[in-house]
């Protein structure tokens, strides 16, 4: 019998993967688990029934939500990621020489067990740990309420705003995070579709725009993702991303982020470009 798992995107659309085998199944204190061996995108986890990452396309992810804000900070030396449970985060900013420490905060210890043990590729660093690197279970929302003037770059590599998440997509979250960031610091949030998420989009956009100088939205082709096209948004305190040198950026061995595209990922359609007006 064919097994496909399908997630619900909107209340009217869903994206089926036809699947291999159920490798994991199972409720956390936050949320259902399960990774599923795939026909088109190999090993993926889905939390609460979305699709969260894959081992076909999450490099794609995750090179853009660590190396695009990581070259826009010249000195990025205290680095956090909220949420980021599969290491795939961490592990791109440990390739940046500057980082001098990196903080992680997730929220469910049953995503990191899960992850380390299914999808080793994407948790190398779980799994094998990293001096710089300190991973903290625990609630991002009560980490960034009390840490103070301390990080250089912050990720927020959430999941969707529903259940745990929610409160990360918050204007006081964002207060917050402005108050957690060294005077220059900037931070980088997913930020969703632009074809399926506009009224949030908005909504966040405004309330960073309200509180960093700068605000910038940029996009990545995700396969996984609803619509194939995912933002991630930037509220910076001094550095513009659209001022970036890019001849004067290092050269990765990277799978989609070049220099190109850092540059390139903020060039956006006009009717990305209607919704921050
Ligand atoms: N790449 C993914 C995406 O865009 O769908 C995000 C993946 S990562 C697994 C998201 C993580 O955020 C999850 O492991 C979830 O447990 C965590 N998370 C959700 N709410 C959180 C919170 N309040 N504090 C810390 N982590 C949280």
């Amino acid at each position: 019998m064919e097994l496909w798992f399908n997630e619900f995107q909107t209340d009217n659309l869903s994206l089926g993967a036809r699947v291999k085998e159920t490798l994991y199944m199972g409720k956390s204190e936050f949320q259902d688990i399960a990774v599923l061996d795939t026909f088109e995108f190999g090993r993926m986890l889905a939390l609460d029934g979305v699709f969260q990452t894959s081992i076909f396309d999450e490099f794609i992810y995750h090179e853009m939500i660590a190396h695009v804000p990581l070259l826009v900070h010249p000195a990025p030396r205290q680095v956090l990621i909220i949420g980021g449970g599969d290491g795939g985060a961490a592990r791109e900013v440990l390739r940046h020489a500057a980082v001098e420490r990196l903080e992680m905060v997730e929220i469910d210890g049953a995503v990191v067990d899960v992850c380390r043990r299914y999808l080793p590729e994407i948790s190398t660093v779980l799994i094998t740990g990293h001096d710089k690197f300190h991973l903290k279970i625990g609630d991002g929302i009560n980490h960034m309420a009390q840490a103070e003037n301390k990080y250089d770059v912050i990720i927020v590599d959430c999941s969707d705003p529903i259940g745990p998440g929610e409160g990360l997509f918050a204007r006081r979250f964002y207060e917050d995070c402005f108050k957690a960031l060294k005077a220059d610091g900037l931070f980088v949030q997913q930020t969703e579709s632009p074809f399926y998420h506009q009224p949030l989009l908005k909504r966040l956009y405004k309330d960073i725009g309200a509180i960093f100088p700068i605000t910038r939205t940029y996009l990545a082709q995700i396969p996984l993702y609803p619509g194939g096209t995912h933002c991630f948004t930037i509220g910076s305190k001094r550095y513009d991303p659209l001022a970036v040198d890019t001849a004067k950026l290092p050269d990765l061995a990277t799978r989609y982020w070049n220099k190109e595209i850092q540059k390139s990922s903020f060039a956006l359609p006009n009717f990305v470009k209607e919704l921050f007006k």
